[in-house]
């Protein structure tokens, strides 16, 4: 869980960091190809609302310029993104 969600306090989104709590690769190295499918997103309906962000287990999406930026070198397929963007700015593909 990331820091600022376990501690109940009372937040805004500007308290929330922009980017991942504990960057990816810390204590990993990147992942090793098997991915079968990966999360891709649409920048045209992507609002920046930070759902993605919160909910994916990696850690690996970050918002910049009020939109979602996937790190592929640790994203693991799971999906959870595209389950849970309401805008459906995220499909999954098959990996290549
Ligand atoms: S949940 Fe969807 S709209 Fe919200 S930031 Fe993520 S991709 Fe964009
Ligand atoms: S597929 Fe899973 S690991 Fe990859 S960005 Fe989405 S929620 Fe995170």
């Amino acid at each position: 869980m990331k820091p600022c969600l376990r501690e109940k306090k009372q937040f805004g989104f500007e308290d929330i960091p922009e980017n991942t709590a504990f960057d990816a690769g810390y204590l990993v190295s990147v992942n090793s190809g098997w991915r079968s499918i990966k999360p891709v997103l649409n920048t045209e309906k992507c609002i920046g609302c930070m759902q993605c962000y919160l909910y994916c287990p990696d850690g690996v999406i970050s918002i910049e310029n009020k939109k979602a930026v996937i790190d592929y070198d640790f994203c693991k397929g799971c999906g959870i993104c595209n389950k849970i963007c309401k805008l459906r700015a995220i499909e999954m593909e098959a990996e290549r």
